[in-house]
């Protein structure tokens, strides 16, 4: 019976141990943290995507550890100009796709602690259904029905000045079924559309998906932008890394609070992600 204990318990520890890596020393914190989202909202049972459905309570407990702890936060841009003097524990906190959550679920508690954010947005991110783009069995996963912030939201966030916005491609394009010409067509236009639309500069870039190749990063680059953000999982130096190709720490609606704080130590909460 004992032995059976001591077992069980074992085979515990190990698993617990192989899930979260618990020993993992933290990345220096000198290096910012830069954590993806994309809805903050409450996951819908059943349905596919809901890793990207954050919670509010757990966004707001996830900003509030943030903000007791001392992080300090920066819009991507902001980042990328004080590279070289930013402070320890510097934090960007970064949305995908340009949900309408994201001004009412999000913005209120980042005013709420004083925390900026850069929203990577879709030009035409309404009634379009980009959920199979990369992978045909995922059409009509959901992601179209999501509302998505309407131009006059999106000049809300600007106008909190907490809110920087980024470019994610005109349609949530998969870049690497495009041809040059198309893929530079959706990095740059989408780029000068917000600049126009919404009277504001846009320096910063996130590849749809996670996927580009070296053709992209030179077509962003040339774009004029000053930086670029993948799916990548890891935290860098920014001043030593490639700020076209920069990684970010994944925050997944299906992390529990443990997760979160691990990945904010290594950018992982176990080997894998
Ligand atoms: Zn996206």
């Amino acid at each position: 019976m004992t032995v059976w204990f001591i077992v069980v318990l074992l085979l515990l520890f190990v698993y617990f141990s192989y899930r979260y890596v618990w020993w993992k020393r933290a990345v220096d914190y000198r290096y910012p943290r830069i954590l993806m989202y994309h809805m903050i909202r409450d996951a819908i049972p059943g349905k596919k995507f809901n890793s990207l459905r954050v919670t509010p309570k757990d966004f707001e407990t996830q900003i509030k550890y943030l903000h007791d702890n001392g992080w300090h936060s920066y819009t991507m841009e902001e980042a990328i100009n004080q590279k070289k003097s930013l402070p320890l524990k510097s934090v960007m906190i970064t949305f995908d796709d340009g949900y309408q959550d994201n001004l009412t679920n999000a913005l209120p508690v980042l005013r709420k602690y004083g925390f900026k954010a850069t929203i990577y947005l879709v030009n035409d991110r309404h009634d379009r259904d980009w959920s199979g783009y990369r992978k045909a069995k995922n059409e009509g996963a959901g992601l179209k029905d999501e509302s998505k912030l309407s131009d006059d939201e999106v000049k809300e966030l600007l106008d909190s000045g907490l809110i920087e916005i980024g470019a994610h491609t005109l349609t949530h394009a998969n870049l690497k079924n495009l041809d040059e010409v198309e893929s530079q067509k959706e990095i740059c236009i989408s780029k000068k559309q917000i600049e126009v639309q919404f009277q504001t500069a846009c320096q910063s870039f996130a590849y749809p998906f996670g996927l580009y190749g070296s053709k992209e990063v030179k077509i962003v680059a040339n774009c004029g932008y000053s930086n670029a953000v993948t799916t990548k999982v890891g935290i860098v130096d920014l001043n030593e890394c490639d700020l076209f190709e920069i990684p970010r720490v994944t925050v997944s609606g299906k992390d529990n609070f443990f997760a979160f704080y691990l990945k904010l130590r290594t950018g992982k909460r176990g080997v894998k992600k």
